[in-house]
């Protein structure tokens, strides 16, 4: 079973009409659905908040006190697919970074619930 990390926005978390937290993320590792290949475990759950400055130091604090390297980093649906989209981080850039700082694969998404 793969062990995975999630970043997923804030702001849609609180605003959101159809997300009251992180469920759809969590039901789509658990069975292996949407952006996941395969069940996964769900090894850390990390909120961006606007305007996401410190995602990246907040990351590798994450990664430091979890002791393992997640197999990948899920950036959530939310995140990628935002209509508007997030207007402070580039995401395809965000994932860059995240692989070229801490070498681990970046997915673009987590669910395709409704
Ligand atoms: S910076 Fe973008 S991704 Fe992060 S919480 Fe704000 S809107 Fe969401």
């Amino acid at each position: 079973m793969k062990k995975v990390a999630i970043i997923a926005c804030g702001s849609y978390m609180d605003q959101g009409y159809g997300c009251p937290g992180e469920w759809r993320c969590l039901k789509a590792a658990t069975m292996g659905e949407g952006f996941f290949d395969e069940e996964s475990q769900v090894v850390a759950f990390l909120r961006c908040d606007c305007p996401g400055r410190p995602i990246l130091s907040n990351l590798g604090m994450t990664l430091k006190a979890l002791e393992l390297k997640p197999d990948a980093i899920h950036l959530s649906s939310c995140m990628v697919n935002a209509k508007p989209g997030c207007p402070y981080i580039d995401m395809e850039q965000l994932a860059k970074d995240i692989e070229e700082k801490f070498g681990i694969k970046v997915i673009m998404g987590t669910h395709t619930y409704a």
